[in-house]
């Protein structure tokens, strides 16, 4: 079932010129009950934005538009408090940096609790649930725990407490950026590990948005794969990284060695990602492209379905679908 239905997702961003942005230019794709969805792409690619676009925290002066179909009302032409009341008990988020997001002023308890308190539970059963979420995803001794700061918590740690705070609304949608990349790789590794596993006892609907193929070949089921604010593919992981559809996934998937198949070489992506101020016309990947012609200079490609579940945008997607290689 679909849970989350994003159509034609826009967002503006002011520039020090004065001129808009388009970082996110008509991005769609579905998040589907218990399944999760990968968002990935270099950086710049509009993936968070698209994220924060969701939640509904974009930066001041950014404007959006296009659908966010959530629960059969569109999210977009929400009144403010509509939205407001939707993130953190229908979607929450965890955000790369837990430092930065948690309040350095505020013990971990009285955060994680937040929510509920907004919510009129009683103390005693607020701090029942606190513990129990701290408890849930891995903060050993959280009755001692619960009155700490966020900088008496490692790294890990911290984000072990941003995942509880995420959860203790029970939200239907969780959306995580980049939730292991500031965590050294041991810890990436084990907090993955308790994403997974939280996943399968509860069902969580993610929105995962990495730049790590590895992660999202991990934990998602489907991709979405992004280029200069755009979708350039997307459709089921193991089937989108196994057989590409364009050139973009393609190379990103044999730059990784842990992902791409044996029997083809490494081959590092050239160049440098498109910036949204000065966006390549026509297909905003051409500079990068082996693949590109005249056509590609000129014409912008339009997301298409090549197969069933399989959307891309690449005027010569069949050639590739087909095994061609430059
Ligand atoms: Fe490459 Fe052309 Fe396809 Fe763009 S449209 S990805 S430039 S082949």
């Amino acid at each position: 079932m679909t849970l989350l239905d994003v159509r034609g997702l826009s967002v503006l961003l002011p520039s020090a010129s004065g001129a808009a942005v388009p970082v996110v230019d008509e991005v769609s794709f579905a998040v589907h009950s218990g399944s999760v969805t990968g968002l990935i792409g270099e950086s710049g690619s509009g993936k968070t934005m698209t994220a924060m676009a969701v939640i509904g925290l974009l930066p001041e002066g950014a404007s959006c538009s296009g659908e966010l179909w959530w629960a059969g009302e569109d999210l977009l032409a929400a009144d403010p408090a509509r939205r407001r009341r939707a993130r953190g008990r229908e979607i929450a988020m965890i955000f790369q940096d837990p430092l930065a997001a948690l309040n350095p002023s505020q013990t971990i308890g009285r955060q994680v609790g937040e929510i509920l308190r907004r919510d009129g539970l009683p103390r005693a059963r607020v701090r029942e649930r606190v513990l129990a979420a701290l408890e849930r995803v891995g903060v050993p001794d959280p009755a001692r725990r619960i009155g700490q700061y966020p900088h008496q918590f490692s790294g890990g740690l911290r984000q072990r407490a941003m995942i509880a705070l995420a959860l203790a609304g029970e939200p239907r949608l969780l959306l995580a950026d980049e939730p292991t990349t500031a965590l050294d790789v041991t810890v990436q590794a084990r907090v993955l590990d308790l994403l997974r596993r939280l996943r399968a006892e509860t069902g969580q609907a993610m929105l995962f948005v990495s730049h790590d193929l590895r992660v999202i070949a991990h934990v998602a089921d489907e991709v979405v794969v992004m280029y200069a604010g755009r979708v350039a593919e997307r459709g089921p992981v193991r089937q989108v990284f196994r057989a590409p559809h364009h050139p973009y996934t393609r190379a990103l998937v044999e730059s990784v060695p842990a992902v791409r198949a044996k029997s083809v070489p490494a081959e590092p992506l050239p160049g440098a990602p498109a910036s949204p101020l000065a966006r390549p016309a026509g297909c905003a990947f051409h500079p990068r492209c082996p693949l590109a012609r005249d056509r590609c200079r000129r014409e912008r490609p339009e997301v298409r379905a090549l197969a069933p579940g399989r959307h891309t945008a690449c005027h010569f997607a069949e050639e590739l679908a087909a095994g061609a290689r430059p």
